[in-house]
């Protein structure tokens, strides 16, 4: 057995060492030959002056397809004309597995494919370093999210992605059989992250799929997504919520920048980590800004992508990627926020980053009788919610939390032109495979 190494930690002096890897191109000089050997971290020539590795072998190794799956075994020379400063002479060779011929697209070729031949052949597609980047990003991502919230006492816990019911109504929700019933694909956790907040976890935090039957064929919605949601008990204010929020979010960022370099310079971004505190906006501002900006919205109107994006273009003016917008009129805000007593606003939040919503939340509304209230004055039945209205029924804390979208933080963060590209297979009205 030689040394197994890969493009990691190769080095010259190694003598005789195996490595596996796709063979990503083959250039044939006659006399010479150079295979370009791609593994997880990067590519090592394979490089064959046949005088000295024999006829057989160039011919047997110059003749294999691309993409094909190899273990090389050679010596490790020193090289100047490659990246890793060194090259293997090969003297054995296994052949794993021959890719066909043609491949359904090229992951070297430099045309632009579309992005739906992209996702047809995502294995293919996620050959190319600057693709795989994205997801071990994301990996990262997740992790430094967990991090956050363990170091400040959150409880992981999972909730039921089958349910009787939505959070917010039947619009957006995913019907499915379930035996002789009819059950729903969960939209949220918010019900359940809530009961949990009467039992004394106090903070808990759940990272899952959520579904969304929506017909909106943009850049930024899927129908399942990655929520990282988070409920916090014996809040003081939405503030507390706000700021908790901050450190999670800061914590990511700045842990990503660092962590990530690697990937980061492979898909040539730099992220900018944005600055702190994160400025509030209120909603009537941001009416305001939008109004300015020519897009004529009303009180009340959802602000939308164009009044998103309006927001964020006067907020990068002054170097603010993310902000909260504050004081949301509690009639577009779902019944479980709190109103602000005596106005016509409620204790609602979103966050959004370069100018578009990555996450909503806010204080809820704890006290039992102003919840069902709530509920019937957005035209609910409260017979609808029994086991949620139970925990409030028999001592339920002050709380609050919020709902984000992971791939819309990710997307944000690396400058990507669409949410699919921070999905390994997304979901959309129009594609249910791969
Ligand atoms: P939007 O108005 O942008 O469609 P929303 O207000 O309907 O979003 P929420 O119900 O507030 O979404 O969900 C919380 C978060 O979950 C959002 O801020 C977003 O980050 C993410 N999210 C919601 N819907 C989608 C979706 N269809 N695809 C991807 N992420 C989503
Ligand atoms: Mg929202």
């Amino acid at each position: 057995m030689t040394a197994l190494k890969d493009s990691s930690n190769i080095a010259v002096g190694d003598g005789i060492v195996t490595v596996n890897g796709w063979v990503q191109d083959i250039r044939n000089m006659g006399g010479i030959a150079f295979l370009q050997l791609r593994d997880r971290f990067g590519i090592i020539q394979v490089t064959m002056p046949k005088k000295k590795i024999g006829q057989e072998l160039f011919d047997e190794l110059t003749s294999l397809s691309r993409e094909s799956v190899i273990s090389v075994t050679g010596e490790v020379k020193e090289s100047n004309q490659t990246a890793l400063g060194l090259e293997l002479i090969p003297s054995e060779y296994q052949l794993h597995s021959a890719a066909g011929v043609p491949l359904p697209m090229g992951v070297i070729d430099k045309v632009n494919v579309e992005m739906d031949t992209r996702l047809n052949n995502r294995f293919m597609d996620l050959r190319k370093p600057e693709v795989k980047a994205i997801f071990e990003l994301k990996s990262m991502m997740v992790a430094l999210i967990e991090e956050a919230v363990r170091e400040n006492g959150f409880t992981q816990v999972f909730t039921p992605k089958i349910s009787a019911a939505g959070a917010e109504g039947g619009a957006e929700l995913f019907k499915i059989k379930y035996f002789d019933k009819d059950a729903f694909l969960s939209q949220s956790p918010q019900l359940y992250k809530q009961v949990l907040m009467s039992t004394g976890l106090d903070r808990v935090f759940e990272i899952a799929p959520a579904f969304r039957a929506e017909q909106s064929n943009t850049n930024r919605h899927v129908t399942e997504f990655i929520s990282f949601d988070g409920e916090m008990s014996w809040i003081q204010s939405m503030d507390d919520v706000l700021a908790m929020i901050e450190v999670i979010i800061d914590h990511v960022i700045t842990g990503l920048k660092e962590k990530g370099q690697k990937q980061l310079e492979i898909i040539g971004k730099e992220i900018v980590v944005p600055s702190r505190p994160y400025p509030k906006l209120t909603y009537s501002e941001c009416l305001k800004i939008v109004n300015d900006g020519g897009l004529p919205l009303k009180n009340g109107d959802d602000l939308g992508t164009e009044g998103e994006k309006i927001v964020g273009d006067y907020m990068a003016k002054q170097g603010k990627d993310l902000y909260f917008i504050v004081e949301y009129p509690e009639e577009a805000k779902p019944f479980y926020i709190m109103e602000k007593d005596g106005t016509e606003f409620s204790y609602a939040f979103d966050l959004d980053y370069k100018g578009q919503e990555i996450s909503s939340g806010g204080q809820r509304e704890h006290r039992y009788d102003r919840l069902v209230a709530r509920m019937e004055k957005k035209g609910l039945d409260p017979e609808d919610f029994g086991f949620y209205l139970d925990a409030f029924r028999y001592g339920m804390p002050p709380h609050g939390g919020w709902g984000i979208g992971i791939e819309r933080l990710l997307v944000k963060m690396l400058d990507l032109p669409n949410i699919r590209e921070a999905i390994l297979f997304p979901r959309d009205p129009s594609r249910l495979s791969p």
